[in-house]
């Protein structure tokens, strides 16, 4: 193996010749609902580059959305994989299990927050993982209403789809939806200026007079909030959201299906403020880019559901619970939650400063490498979705994949490998750094 520093290389416009070609190709054969947000054909990735179907080099800030954290081919995720390919590729832990899992599910109990006695259940997919928490809440609870927030994501499945917040593109059209989802305001500090105790003071009043708190199975929650925008609740809006419910025997359901495995600077989200939730959702970042879930929860929750009455045919499959271990193994010894500290230790300060060279930035934040920059008209609060759009097409156009996110659709995030090299992280951010000068007119 050689060992030539990759660098960022752009050899074409972006996209290039070859992948207009394969999104031509596309058109006839992908349906259009799904969308990509840079038609970059990929051909390898490696140490925080995509290698194009061009031949150029892209600078990742994405990791596919928070999942390849430990990188796109991290060498222990990869001969897991290839060990276990050879070995078996799926029997139906059902049918006949595997110790993979097993050992998955041991992880997950050391890892998750709180010493209690815990179980775990294994998915394919974060939406998936979420829609099982709340089907174990209310089987243990045997209470229906499942309280969810502004703002919120949770996934595109039916279920999921009703504890979504934001209507266009993921709910539009596609009811009806699940009832006994009720959504209350969360905490937003740059937009409702609230303290976090005032925050959910307000949201469990409003659980209280219009749900009661002895209906309610559970609230499902993301520690911080993903597609919503990045939305980092106020000091004390979670532990007290999460003491009420174990005052009134309601499921806290962390959703750290986007903020787990190391990407804010811990393992879990929860750990920031020491709320121990009753289950968690993970998924995205736990298996270095293979399709796993989780619910990891207590065990007098989990195991109130009957034999049966969890699981699906992929779920923890062989593969995916190696690259799970790998994954995990990886972000120990590379101690990748240090890493995302410091990726917030490197953008911040200089984001700081374009926001105050600019204007144009009204709220910057995030924990570790998950960070966000909300751009507004300059001297009010007022979105600018416009200016985010171009800036991040300047990105792309650019060399460096950046995401767009927000019910507003005016914040651009930031979500590097935890491994990325310190030199592309620079470079990434130089280059959004220029293209936020350019256009804010600067
Ligand atoms: C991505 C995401 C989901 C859905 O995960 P999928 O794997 O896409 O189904 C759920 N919750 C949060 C917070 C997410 O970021």
């Amino acid at each position: 193996m050689t060992t030539q520093l990759a660098q960022r290389r752009l050899l074409t416009e972006i996209p290039g010749p070859a992948s207009r070609a394969l999104q031509e190709r596309r058109g006839d054969a992908v349906a259009a609902g799904v969308g990509s947000v840079l038609p970059v054909y990929i051909t390898s990735a490696d140490g925080g580059l995509l290698t194009d179907a061009d031949g150029n080099r892209l600078i990742d800030l994405g990791s596919g959305i928070a999942v390849t954290n430990v990188g796109h081919n991290a060498p222990a995720v990869v001969d897991r994989v290839r060990a276990q390919a050879a070995e078996f590729t799926h029997t139906c832990f059902m049918v006949t299990p595997y110790e993979g899992y097993v050992r998955v599910c041991e992880e997950l109990q050391a890892l998750t927050p709180g010493d209690h006695a815990k179980r775990s259940v294994l998915f394919n997919s974060g939406a998936e993982a979420v829609e099982n928490a709340v089907k174990i809440a209310r089987v243990a609870t045997g209470r229906q209403a499942v309280v969810v927030f502004d703002h919120a994501y949770h996934g595109r499945t039916n279920l999921t789809m009703a504890l979504t917040a934001k209507s266009v593109p993921y709910k539009h059209g596609f009811g009806p939806f699940a009832p006994e989802v009720y959504r209350v305001p969360g905490s937003y500090p740059y937009r409702d200026g609230l303290t976090g105790p005032e925050a959910a003071a307000a949201a469990l009043d409003r659980i209280e007079k219009q749900i009661g708190g002895d209906q309610v199975a559970a609230v499902v929650i993301e520690p911080i909030q993903g597609e919503g925008g990045f939305i980092e609740p106020a000091p004390g809006f979670l532990p007290a959201l999460a003491d009420w419910c174990s005052r009134h025997g309601v499921v806290f359901v962390a959703d750290e299906v986007q903020t787990g495995f190391c990407r804010t600077g811990d393992w879990f989200a929860s750990n920031h403020e020491n709320v121990v939730p009753d289950l968690i959702a993970t998924a995205k970042g736990i298996a270095g880019g293979l399709p796993l879930a989780a619910v990891t929860g207590r065990a007098e929750l989990m195991d109130a559901v009957p034999s049966g009455g969890l699981g699906g045919t992929y779920g923890g499959n062989p593969i995916a619970c190696a690259a799970a271990l790998g994954s995990i193994e990886t972000m120990h010894a590379e101690r990748l939650d240090v890493a995302a500290r410091g990726i917030a230790d490197t953008v911040l300060p200089r984001l700081r400063a374009i926001a105050e060279r600019t204007g144009v930035i009204g709220d910057l934040r995030g924990r570790g490498a998950m960070l966000a920059a909300e751009f507004v008209k300059p001297g009010t609060n007022e979105p600018d979705a416009a200016l985010t759009g171009r800036i991040a097409k300047a990105c792309h156009a650019a060399g460096v994949v950046v995401l767009t996110c927000g019910t507003y659709g005016n914040v651009v995030r930031l979500l590097p490998p935890l491994s990325l090299s310190a030199e592309l992280l620079d470079e990434g951010i130089s280059v959004l750094e220029q293209a936020i000068l350019a256009e804010a007119g600067k």
